[in-house]
């Protein structure tokens, strides 16, 4: 497998500001060619540590690629640095000059002069036509090594990496296709999974797996290599089948979707409608379901109701209910859930009551009890749940919590 290494250059980069994206989209292109991504590093604009990062990056590794600092201002030293780095004489291009004369001329104005240093290219090295910017990209082959130098901003050096570097890059990696896929699986614990999951995906040597938790979730990521596309996609396809099959309902998506997208489409694709009542997820489950585009369509209604006033006047909980069971418990759950049905006629409604912490618990009902209510026309329901974690962690499980019941329950009333 051919190795590969990153070179972020900008001193923006090492700011608490400015994150390197760059970096994360060339290695999943280069992942998808069947090509390793073994170091990345982000450089300031610092002349003696960019020659040096740039020398020691080609000696380790096969293919090197640059991004940014090639912009025509005092600290863009990119273009120089790398000459000299690879003991090459930098070469004016009256052809370049003439190109940026007319690009400025057709946005109205008279090109800089210090513009002209962007006309400096590497001596033997391809030039990277860039439509979007005006610095080019370049690009350095040697015997078995190739470097190449892309611009900073996403939009410049996406297309100029897809157009003229990939297509290289591949036939240097011969037919090896890598695929990934991702499940994401509710309700059972990272052990659980990889327990009922392991001596499935053991049996493929060409896919390598792991099991991730995130928040709420577990993340059963899968990465296989081929020789052509169709392959790495058929045995993925396979071994999530089977991953699938094992655990069954509690995989909840299979291409990557969060669990709000995934609701949004069981109650859209049965023309179903949803409103929601909220305690200690204060408005998350609501944000989270209209963070979807096309949310509208079956999304009604969410209230917040915090204080036990506002979900006895909004939601119409009997007082009696919240006085003798507390606000966080089933029958306050469930009170809510009918409620806000009543109120809003949907189909289905979901509620959420509970103690996010850090204060308000007590031996009876710890920090992170929540109770999620359910109703639709034939029944009221709810569950308990005590989610670990801090006050966002609490918050954030409850809301994925409460989703998950929903699509849960959507499902077994297909049955
Ligand atoms: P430069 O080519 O250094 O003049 O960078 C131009 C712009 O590209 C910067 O202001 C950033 O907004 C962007 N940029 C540079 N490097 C990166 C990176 N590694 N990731 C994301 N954006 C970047
Ligand atoms: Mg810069």
């Amino acid at each position: 497998m051919l190795t590969a290494e990153i070179i972020a250059i900008g001193s923006e980069l090492l700011t608490p500001e400015k994150v390197d994206t760059n970096s994360l989209w060339l290695t999943g292109k280069l992942n998808e060619i069947g090509i390793e991504v073994k170091l990345k590093i982000v450089v300031g604009d610092d002349e003696l540590r960019l020659e040096e990062t740039i020398r020691d990056a080609l000696k380790r590794s096969d293919i090197v690629i640059s991004t940014g600092g090639l912009g025509p201002t005092e600290d863009d030293i990119t273009r120089k640095i790398s000459a000299k780095a690879i003991d090459r004489e930098l070469v004016y291009h009256t052809e370049i000059e003439a190109d940026l004369r007319e690009r400025f001329r057709k946005w109205g104005r008279e090109m800089p002069e210090i513009n002209k240093r962007q006309a400096f290219v590497i001596d033997g090295a391809e030039i990277l036509p860039n439509p979007n910017g005006s610095a080019v990209g370049m690009c350095v082959e040697f015997a078995s090594k190739i470097f190449v130098i892309l611009p900073g901003p996403p939009r410049e050096n996406k297309p100029m990496f897809e157009n003229f570097i990939l297509p290289k890059l591949r036939e240097m990696a011969g037919e090896i296709y890598v695929k990934r896929k991702m499940l994401k699986v509710s309700g059972l614990g990272e052990s659980a999974v990889d327990e009922a999951v392991a001596p499935i995906y053991t049996a493929y040597e060409n896919v390598q797996t792991s099991i991730l938790f995130n928040k709420s979730e577990i993340e059963v990521h899968l990465m296989a290599q081929a020789k052509t596309e169709t392959e790495a996609e058929s045995v993925l396809d396979e071994l999530a089948g089977k991953i699938a099959e094992k655990l069954g309902i509690a995989v909840f998506s299979t291409n990557g979707e969060a669990m709000e997208e995934v609701v949004g489409q069981l109650l859209a694709g049965r023309g179903k409608t949803l409103s929601i009542a909220e305690s200690c997820t204060g408005g998350l489950i609501g944000e989270r379901l209209t963070d979807v585009a096309g949310s509208s369509k079956y999304f009604i209604e969410g209230a917040v109701t915090y204080a036990n006033d506002a979900k006895i006047r909004t939601l119409n909980v009997p007082k009696e209910v919240i006085e003798a069971n507390g606000a966080v418990s089933a029958p306050t759950a469930e009170a809510m859930a009918k409620g806000i049905r009543d109120r809003s006629g949907t189909d289905f409604a979901i509620s959420v009551t509970g103690i996010a912490g850090p204060d308000g618990g007590t031996e009876e009902k710890p920090v992170g009890t929540v109770f999620i209510g359910y109703a639709d026309a034939k029944q009221v329901k709810s569950k308990k749940f005590i989610l670990p974690g801090d006050r966002y962690l609490v918050r954030w499980r409850a809301s994925s919590a409460a989703l998950d019941y929903l699509r849960r329950q959507i499902l077994k009333n297909d049955e």
